[in-house]
């Protein structure tokens, strides 16, 4: 159930409402737009009766939720919900794009500096690398755990990017939510619903992958597991779910994006690397994701694909990334929407103490 609250509501009327919910043993939401406030009730195994908000002061409507999603819908919050970063610029869900960029995985400290000088310089403001991979293999390259943590956390102090990183377990992702700006939750873990609801206690916003076989509803139940523990910053991310296809890794299904835009106020970005598989199609479906309308991209980039200990052959080189964001910056500006250049004002201000 969510109530809607009259534009011109107080405070102290929402908070009212909030304590009702709770004193009945169910969880308040209450979830700001730009006209008014929803306040969403979880816990409730049954129907909750409507009587006992109606009449409460500040309420315009009691609206029965028939989906099974609540948090993520537009109907709790039908304005686009807008991810911030204190002390940086970028954002995610709003008019600029957010761009991420960086290794599949952190292999050492000069690899880790190389190649975020070169997204840094091309304009990304986003850092991606794994300091824990999910590999199919277990004699795969496993990342450098912690290690590779303190790695990002001194390549954004360097560079002013935002870190966004991969937690696998309840383990790393209290780690990742110390060292990180950005907890990502990997295409495995989608239906991990302990983790899922660990990562919705967690601080930092999570940027949650798409599962390779979720459908549109099992994707969005899974940000409302991370929504339903209190942590609404949830960033969705299409990285192509498996079908028949041999030419690719994956299919990236870009058609979910607008499907997700029409059911839910979170932002979605596209993932073209792991979406493709092939370094040859990843700046093609980068131009088509943005075109689609994602608020973001989060592309892998390596300054020695060849030799990479993880995801080679979807690797951009450090040059193919530079036109990629030349090529999406023109057609994000077809769409009104706009990407700035790193993270400005944080930039100045290192360059100033530096
Ligand atoms: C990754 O981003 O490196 C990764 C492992 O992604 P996914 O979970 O989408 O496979
Ligand atoms: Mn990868």
């Amino acid at each position: 159930m969510l109530i809607v609250m009259k534009a011109q509501a107080t405070e102290g009327e929402v908070r009212a409402v909030c304590q009702k919910i709770e004193s009945l043993g169910f969880r308040a939401h209450s979830i700001p737009g730009a006209q008014r406030t929803a306040i969403g009730i979880t816990g409730n195994q049954g129907e909750v009766d409507t009587g006992l908000f109606d009449e409460m002061a500040g309420v315009q409507e009691v609206i029965r939720v028939s989906k099974p999603y609540k948090l993520v819908s537009r109907d709790v919050k039908p304005d686009n919900t807008v991810i911030r970063f204190p002390g940086y610029s970028a954002t995610i869900g709003g008019p600029g794009l957010a761009i991420m960029a960086g290794p599949c995985a952190i292999e050492n400290r000069e690899q880790a500096f190389a190649i975020a000088e070169r997204v840094a310089r091309a304009g990304a403001q986003f850092v991606r690398g794994g300091a824990y991979k999910p590999r199919t293999s277990p004699y795969s390259f496993q990342g450098l755990g912690e290690d590779g943590l303190k790695i990002m956390a001194e390549v954004r102090d360097r560079f002013g990017l935002l870190v966004v990183t991969e937690a696998v377990d309840y383990e790393s992702l209290d780690l990742v939510d110390q060292y990180a700006d950005m907890i990502q939750i990997g295409a495995r873990n989608m239906q991990n619903f302990s983790l899922l609801k660990r990562a919705g206690r967690a601080r930092k916003p999570v940027l949650l992958k798409r599962g390779i076989s979720a459908t549109l509803e099992e994707f969005l139940m899974a940000a409302e597991y991370i929504m339903s523990e209190g942590n609404y910053n949830v960033v969705l991310c299409e990285r192509g779910v498996r079908t028949f296809v041999d030419h690719t890794r994956n299919t990236l299904d870009l058609s979910v994006i607008p499907a997700v835009q029409r059911l839910s106020h979170l932002p979605i970005i596209a993932d073209p690397s792991h979406g493709t598989g092939k370094r040859d199609k990843v700046t093609p479906l980068a131009r088509a994701a943005v075109a689609v309308g994602a608020d973001g991209l989060i592309v892998e980039v390596h300054n020695d694909p060849d030799r990479a200990l993880s995801d080679g052959m979807q690797s951009l080189f450090p040059d193919q990334f530079d036109a990629l964001m030349v090529q999406v910056r023109q057609i994000a500006a077809v769409l009104g929407r706009t990407i700035s250049v790193g993270n400005d004002e944080v930039v100045a201000e290192k360059q100033v103490r530096r």
